[in-house]
């Protein structure tokens, strides 16, 4: 990914990164601007809409393979990071999906909708106090697709606990 200073400010990019939230470099950006109904961000770029995360993959990491679809390493569909953005076929894309719901369905656990990677995104948050920035509970909340005291039990290890 290339540092800020080479990166081409172009009035689209500007547009684009005013609708991007970053808490914290290295965690997820999340997108603030307008969704599609399946839940991924929805931007206009040169007339047409893409999806969001589509347009941050090829702007930081390159063209999108012909048939490609752009996966999230983090399961956060309105993360725009670039680095937890991956190229796979529909079929491997398919395959995740299948495990990671499969994976979901055997934890049994106040706030089934979270996974061991989105605690420790939730923690991360709140122990980092970087400029003294945190995203409200009900912002979390929403994301995740969670009541709001899942998240701060989450938070205070009432539940997941034994994630680290
Ligand atoms: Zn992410």
């Amino acid at each position: 990914m290339p540092n800020d200073a080479a990166l081409p400010l172009t009035d689209i990019f500007s547009r684009f990164m005013g609708h991007v939230h970053i808490p914290w470099i290295g965690e997820c950006w999340l997108w603030a601007g307008a969704k599609m109904k399946d839940g991924y961000g929805n931007f206009k770029a040169n007339g047409k809409y893409v999806r969001a995360h589509r347009f941050a993959y090829e702007h930081f990491n390159g063209p999108i393979q012909p048939g490609m679809e752009v996966c999230h390493s983090c399961d956060n569909p309105l993360c725009v990071n670039p680095k937890h953005l991956f190229q796979a076929t529909h079929t491997d894309n398919m395959r995740d999906c299948i495990s990671k719901s499969r994976h979901r369905h055997g934890e049994r656990h106040s706030g089934a909708k979270l996974n061991a990677d989105s605690v420790r995104t939730i923690r991360s948050w709140y122990a980092d106090s970087i400029n003294g920035e945190r995203p409200t509970l009900k912002y979390v909340a929403d994301i995740f697709g969670v009541c709001q005291q899942t998240v701060l039990n989450v938070i205070n290890r009432k539940v997941w606990a034994h994630v680290a």
